[in-house]
């Protein structure tokens, strides 16, 4: 007689088998409470790029971060890794990053990514 254990490997493996995007779906519901078909439809609405930066490119391998409310848990939108991890180091505070952002320009950034490259 099967384990428990050995049931629900089972029962994982054949639903991956019948459904490809299986392990997506779970662990978006299981993280945001976001269905794989609302996920993209996100992404559609942020006109298939980062909802900050506007990047296409995810900047990793496993595709868009989904930012959340790290108190409510809400689905905020879809980030690029380097706009995920820059509000991760920013703790998620908007006056820390307005703060930041009038550092920058106390030094003569513009608001063009041009005006911010270094001139090595
Ligand atoms: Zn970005």
């Amino acid at each position: 007689m099967p384990t428990n254990y050995e049931r629900v490997k089972a029962y994982r493996e054949r639903k991956a088998a019948e459904d490809q995007t299986f392990y997506r779906r779970r662990t978006l519901w299981e993280r945001y409470r976001i269905s794989l078909e609302d996920w993209y439809a996100l992404l559609d609405a942020q006109g298939n790029v980062c909802a900050i930066c506007g990047t296409d490119d995810p900047g990793n391998k496993h595709g868009w971060h989904t930012d959340h409310d790290p108190i409510t848990g809400v689905v905020r939108g879809l980030l690029c890794r380097s706009c995920n991890q820059g509000l991760g180091k920013f703790s998620d505070d908007p006056e820390r990053l307005v703060r930041a952002a009038d550092y920058l320009r106390r030094f003569g950034a513009d608001d063009s990514i041009e005006g911010r490259r270094c001139a090595r």
